[in-house]
């Protein structure tokens, strides 16, 4: 048993069945066997593939959208730049080279990373030396000021809840011990009135599983009143769709899909982002969006980006920038699943790629 399963073992023997967001906070977050604290993730070697390692366009384009809402707002002298899970930087060193080019942005901004893991903090201070970027453990940190910010595959890593329907009330999906034993399974709490799903969700079907991400909400409203209040725009990329019920919870492991509750502290645990309920607590700041991240990285250029990269490209290297395009783009790959949120001040004119 590794050192993790230990305490969680423990901490249920002692309290009984813990909530399933409690376990994943458990897995993902514990400040010495936690996932993300523990190492790096991500790429070919890790578990997972994102966007800005695909391919220097995503954090290009990401980049240029920035450079111009900040213009549209009439190019605050001095603003924050943060970004929110950076992983290992690679969409921030991306992004600045190509906001870079927008004169004053790059002189304006304060960079700021909002990342909870040692490991990565490591990873990022390499990346993105030259920028001499600043870090917060929480979005609460940043300094004043008007607020930019990314966050691409950030929500779908906060613990969720889980809730099933037992009509007319609701039941909460929790960690146990397994019966034989050995590790642990999955229970429920006693059902319960649930009013705030109820109206939430509106009518579902009876047996119907409902996620909520209290931790997501609670920093799409922070982004969402400081964003309304002092200027700057967010946005959010993440797996997911505007709205829906169903469980998401996803455990990966080298690229693969293994028991979420196998080897706690050892997987990517992830559920996909209700875009509508980050939209939902974002007010007083203006949502636009959803946009397919395929529809919204070709009203972005995406296109004429990787022509210009493989000019005079040929082989492997011309291939390989075909592959990142379809990849990004393709609604049979990233293009459908993946999808873009923007917050901005109520004022503000509708962001690049955004239009309908
Ligand atoms: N945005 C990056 C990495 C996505 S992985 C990319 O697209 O490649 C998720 C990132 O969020 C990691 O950097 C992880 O350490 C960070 N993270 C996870 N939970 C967090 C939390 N509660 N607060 C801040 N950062 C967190």
């Amino acid at each position: 048993m590794t050192p993790l399963a230990a305490l969680i073992r423990a901490r249920i023997t002692e309290a009984g069945p813990i909530a399933l967001a409690e376990y994943m906070s458990w897995c993902l977050g514990h400040p010495e066997h936690g996932y993300y604290m523990t190492r790096d993730p991500l790429g070919a070697a890790g578990d997972f593939t994102t966007a800005p390692e695909i391919s220097q366009m995503f954090g290009e384009l990401l980049g240029a959208w920035l450079a111009r809402v900040w213009l549209e707002q009439g190019r605050p002298s001095r603003f924050v730049l943060a970004e929110l899970g950076p992983g290992r930087g690679t969409l921030l060193r991306d992004a600045l080279r190509a906001a870079g080019r927008m004169p004053g942005f790059r002189e304006a901004a304060a960079l700021w990373l909002v990342e909870t893991s040692p490991v990565l903090r490591g990873v990022q201070a390499e990346t993105l030396a030259e920028a001499a970027p600043a870090w917060a453990s929480r979005v609460e940190e940043l300094p004043e000021g008007p607020l930019f910010v990314l966050a691409n595959e950030f929500f779908d890593a906060l613990p969720i809840r889980q809730f099933q329907r037992t009509d007319p009330l609701w039941r909460e999906r929790r960690v146990g011990l397994a019966p034989d034993g050995e590790g642990f399974a999955f229970t429920w709490a006693r059902p319960e009135a649930g009013p705030e799903l109820d109206q939430a969700f509106g009518p579902v079907p009876d047996g119907a599983i409902v996620e909520t991400n209290p931790v997501g909400a609670s920093i799409a409203g922070w982004l969402g009143a400081r964003i309304a209040a002092e200027g700057g725009a967010a946005l959010v990329i993440d797996y997911g769709a505007w709205d829906g019920t169903g469980d998401t919870l996803q455990a990966l492991r080298a690229h693969e899909p293994v028991d979420p509750l196998g080897d706690p502290g050892c997987a990517d645990l992830t559920a996909h982002v209700r875009f509508r309920a980050l939209a939902e607590t974002a007010g007083p700041a203006r949502t636009h969006g959803t946009v397919a991240q395929g529809v919204f990285l070709e009203r972005l250029g995406i296109t004429a980006r990787a022509q210009s990269l493989a000019r005079g490209k040929s082989g492997a290297a011309f291939q390989s920038i075909a592959a990142a395009h379809r990849r990004l783009t393709h609604p049979a790959e990233m293009g459908n699943l993946f999808q873009v949120l923007a917050l901005l001040p109520e004022t503000a004119a509708q962001p690049p790629g955004f239009e309908t």
